[in-house]
Parts: C-alpha cells; sequence; structure tokens
C-alpha cells in the first residue's frame, strides 16, 4: 500500500510531500486511516536530530485520530471501523516484565512512532495492535490527537504521585503540556497554582481552572507558595531554579518532571532529607492508563485547545510552534 505523507530529509529540513510503500500487514498490526494529527514539540526535535536518534527521511508525527482500516489475523481489542488513537509508541516485545505487568511504556524494546520508521503526517499509519487505543463514544476527533502524547504525560504523574482531590498542587509551564495538566488537576479536585513567565497568558490560565498564576522567575512571589504545595508537576524543558521549587512543597512533597530538560537537575538534598520530599520522572502511559484518561476526558469534556491547520499547510503549522505562537496545541487535519 502506497502512504501519502510529508517528510524531512535533514536536520531543519523543510516537510515536503514524499510517498512510501508499506509491505504486507504483519498478523498483529493494524493499518490507520488517519483523521487528525497532532504536533507535538518531539517532533521538532526528531527533525532537528536533537535527542540524535533521526533517521532521514523522517516523517512526524505522533498523536494519531483515525479509523483502523486493516487488521491482522491476530488482532485483538480493535476492528475494522474502529475509531483509534496512536501515539508515541507503536508496538512494544509483550513479553518482558514491563509488558506482562501491563507498564508497555516501559518496555525496553519498544517501537517508537516515529523513531527509524515512518509517523502520523500521512494519510495512513501503521502499528500493533496493543498502541491503537479504542477511543470511548463521544470523544472530540478533532482535540482528541494531543491526549495520545501529551496528555498520557502528565495524566500519568497524577497517579504515579498518588494526588488527592484535597491537594494543592502546581504545574511548572502552561505551555501544550501544562494547559492539560491543569485541565486534569482542576477535575481531579485540587486547588492548582500555575507557574508561568507569560504574564499575558494570566486570564486564560485562570479561566482553565487555576486558582493563582505565578511568575516563576520571581523568587518574591515562589516565597507566597513555601510550604504550600503537595505535588508539583514540572512541564517545562528550559533549567529553573529547582530548589525554589522545592521549598515550595510541603513535607513529603513530590515534585514529578515531564519536561525533557537536557541539563542536569541542581536538587538540593537538605531540602529532600529534611521534608522527605522526592523527585521523579516518568515517560507518557500504559495503553490501558491512555485508555481511561480518555474516560476521564469524555466524562469531564477536557480537551486540550487546539489550533487546527490542513495536513497541506504542515510547514506553516511546524512555523507557528516554532516561534512559540502555539495556544496551545497544533492539530493537523488530513483532508
Ligand atoms: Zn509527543
Ligand atoms: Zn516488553
Amino acid at each position: 500500500m502506497k502512504v501519502n505523507a510529508y517528510a524531512a530529509l535533514e536536520p531543519n529540513g523543510k516537510l515536503e510531500s514524499y510517498s512510501y510503500e508499506l509491505d504486507e500487514l504483519g498478523s498483529e498490526q493494524v493499518d490507520i486511516k488517519v483523521s487528525y494529527c497532532g504536533i507535538c514539540h518531539s517532533d521538532l526535535s526528531m527533525i532537528n536530530n536533537e535527542w540524535g536518534m533521526t533517521q532521514y527521511p523522517i516523517v512526524p508525527g505522533h498523536e494519531i485520530v483515525g479509523e483502523v482500516v486493516a487488521a491482522g489475523e491476530e488482532v485483538k481489542n480493535v476492528k475494522i471501523g474502529d475509531k483509534v488513537g496512536l501515539g508515541w509508541f507503536s508496538a512494544s516485545c509483550m513479553s518482558c516484565h514491563e509488558c506482562m505487568d501491563g507498564e508497555h511504556h516501559l518496555c525496553l524494546h519498544n517501537e517508537s512512532t516515529i523513531v527509524g520508521r515512518h509517523g502520523g503526517f500521512a494519510d495512513y499509519i501503521r502499528g500493533h495492535w496493543l498502541w491503537a487505543v479504542p477511543l470511548p463514544d463521544g470523544i472530540n476527533l478533532k482535540k482528541a490527537g494531543p491526549l495520545l502524547c501529551g496528555g498520557i504525560t502528565v495524566f500519568n504523574p497524577i497517579i504515579l504521585a498518588d494526588v488527592k482531590a484535597t491537594d494543592r498542587v502546581g504545574v511548572i509551564g502552561i505551555g501544550g503540556l501544562g494547559h492539560m495538566a491543569l485541565k486534569f488537576l482542576n477535575k481531579w479536585g485540587c486547588e492548582v497554582v500555575a507557574f508561568s513567565s507569560n504574564q499575558d497568558k494570566k486570564d486564560l490560565i485562570i479561566a482553565m481552572g487555576a486558582t493563582k498564576v505565578i511568575n516563576s522567575r520571581d523568587p518574591e512571589e515562589l516565597e507566597s507558595v513555601t510550604g504550600s504545595l503537595n505535588f508539583i508537576l514540572n512541564t517545562s524543558n528550559v533549567s529553573l531554579d529547582w530548589g525554589s521549587f522545592l521549598t515550595a512543597l510541603t513535607p513529603k512533597g513530590k515534585f514529578h518532571t515531564v519536561g525533557a530538560v537536557l541539563e542536569p537537575l541542581a536538587i538540593p538534598a537538605f531540602s529532600l532529607i529534611t521534608g522527605e520530599k522526592s523527585v521523579a520522572g516518568s515517560p507518557l502511559g500504559s495503553p490501558a492508563l491512555t485508555r481511561t484518561m480518555l474516560e476521564f476526558c469524555v466524562r469531564h469534556d477536557i480537551y486540550p485547545i487546539v489550533e487546527e491547520f490542513p495536513l497541506t499547510k504542515v510547514n506553516e503549522a511546524m512555523k507557528h510552534l516554532e516561534e512559540g505562537k502555539a495556544r496551545f496545541r497544533v492539530v493537523l487535519k488530513n483532508q
């Protein structure tokens, strides 16, 4: 089958029309006709080979919403005609300890949708049935794409850190990931403090469910929340004064990062020791938890704020993201 896609041929390259052939469908694989594909910062990082693992040509796109159009004879859980989502992962080994434990996102032999294979800026995409997550009835297909990568990335930490409805929490960085975290934690029942250095977004951040917005670059404002937060989720990928965020935690408070900060995090040991605080991180989430998250989204009408571009205008969409103009997540529509 011929796939029509958009690919970058070199680092920092523009996306160009590119087609490739898919071989025979594997017995446990499905082909998905792409309806929408979100754009994630990781797509940009991969196009520019920032993580040193890009193979060119690269077809980006790993926030895919579409319909199953072909299924191998061993496929379970989904069938032709089902609406599904496919995120960062497209296959797992299915036999390691993590896979057997239902934690497929931690499988060391995972296949990533845009690493060494082609992603969702295309009319079709192939993956293992496990990661073709069935979308619940009533979901908004146009806005669901970003939930498959950004959404589950910020939802999983809420479960891992055992965040309670009675907790006071903080979210650092209110962009694509952070605004989804804010909405989740608000519906979870928490009081949510947003840390943002962009004061222009303040009213919008409050409208999305934050109790207050603190300028993360102002030490005095940070001091006003000292010792008050049970959980802080970092979604920013730039180095900040991590010590002052640890000071904002209550005793036993948890700091969790999903922001891929390239420099090592400078964490003062005494702050951890005296308050029994902890620092953690996590990648995405399991297929089962992704399904649970999608149901939570439908129940509470939680969606990212998206801007839609046709797939044919993918370069304009990428530029919009690269210039930091996305409010808050960009979705490509496949005509
Ligand atoms: Zn992503
Ligand atoms: Zn495995």
